[in-house]
């Protein structure tokens, strides 16, 4: 069946992107709650219409590492796109900050029995490992089963659920969509792999190149640094400033690839309060040899000789996962409470 807007109840504002906004709606008919991200085109409607049919393959993108797709239809020059409601949002919400600064103002940190700072969510290594695990096997599902790399893999575009589940979304089935929102070359921090950064001239206004001059082992790195991002709580690479545009993509061509961080690393951002669980074990600073070693085949700047799915998929590190019984609904649990308790201390303080 087809859905379209009159089916739809308009809920809250889930989040915004780079080129629309998400809201949670609830689907009438089968009163599922969906989340409808909403892109602005300016197009006609045959292409819109081409880009719909495009989308189709989506109703085949059916794998439990894979956001489900529910339906897409245009109202005047958007494209609505309806899918799972994923009800701890993104990776990155629950595991990343921007300035790598997890700690809070000194006001409230200090503040006795201040329940956000004395209950994190740490990410030990077997939340690592699945959330690993999950990642790759979305992205080898959309490769052996649809054809298609995803692009745009990065912490913002996993999602979780409270059931712990760890899914995909935003990835690329439309080249008429992709070229009509140029993804490329937005945000403020490139996953982009060095044959990527390389083959692409900023000043090409040809998109088409950028999508044909580099294969699925890019989306291999971009797994790789996402998995690294995750386990530091921010983004290994330096930001790009006004003073130096370059800084950012001339480290990722030219520079050491990052790893996880070492034990006596200072790197991670966690603080103290974050490097122990409930029983004072302490948790996610003592990643395994394996988990440095998959990491380490991802991030390899040449194309040729970085890992492939099968080969990270074989790995001893997702032995060690498929072996192990992660909790990944407590992990989600508290990772989402320390998150939003996060987000009201903060609301207080401003
Ligand atoms: P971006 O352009 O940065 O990839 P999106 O437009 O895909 O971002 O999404 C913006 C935000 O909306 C996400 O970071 C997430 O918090 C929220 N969001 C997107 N899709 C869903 C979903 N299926 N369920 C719940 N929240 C979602």
């Amino acid at each position: 069946f087809a859905i379209n807007m009159e089916q739809l109840v308009l809920e809250h504002e889930l989040g915004r992107g780079n080129y629309g906004t998400v809201k949670k709606v609830l689907h009438k008919p089968t009163k599922v709650a969906m989340a409808m991200k909403e892109i602005r085109l300016e197009l006609d409607s045959t292409r819109l219409n081409g880009i719909l049919m495009e989308l189709d393959v989506l109703h085949r993108a059916v794998s439990p590492f894979i956001v489900e797709f529910y339906g897409a239809f245009f109202v005047e020059s958007c494209v609505y796109y309806c899918m799972e409601y994923m009800d701890g949002g993104s990776l990155a919400s629950l595991c990343c900050f921007p300035n790598g600064n997890v700690s809070l103002p000194p006001s409230l940190s200090s503040s006795p029995g201040s329940a956000w700072t004395s209950s994190p969510a740490p990410l030990a290594e077997e939340h690592l490992g699945r959330i690993a695990s999950s990642m790759t096997k979305g992205l080898a599902f959309l490769k052996d089963h649809l054809g298609v790399m995803h692009r745009d893999v990065k912490p913002t575009n996993v999602l979780v659920n409270r059931k712990g589940e760890i899914k995909l979304c935003d990835f690329g089935v439309s080249g008429q969509l992709e070229k009509s929102i140029a993804r490329t070359n937005v945000g403020c921090q490139s996953y982009m792999a060095p044959e990527r950064i390389k083959g692409s001239s900023p000043s090409s206004s040809n998109v088409d190149d950028a999508f044909t001059s580099y294969t699925v082992s890019a989306d291999v790195w971009s797994l790789g640094l996402s998995i690294v991002e995750i386990a530091r709580g921010k983004y290994p690479y330096p930001p790009e400033t006004y003073e130096n545009v370059f800084a950012q993509l001339s480290a990722i061509v030219d520079g050491e690839a990052p790893g996880l961080p070492d034990d006596d690393d200072d790197d991670s951002s966690l603080t103290a309060d974050v490097s122990e669980n409930g029983d004072g074990r302490p948790v996610g600073r003592k990643w395994s040899p394996e988990a440095r070693d998959w990491v380490r085949r991802c991030l390899i700047k040449n194309a040729d000789e970085r890992a492939t799915y099968p080969g990270l998929l074989a790995h001893p590190w997702m032995k060690m996962d498929a072996e192990r019984n992660a909790d990944m609904a407590d992990w989600a649990a508290r990772a989402i409470e320390w998150r939003d308790r996060g987000r009201r201390g903060f609301a207080i303080y401003e």
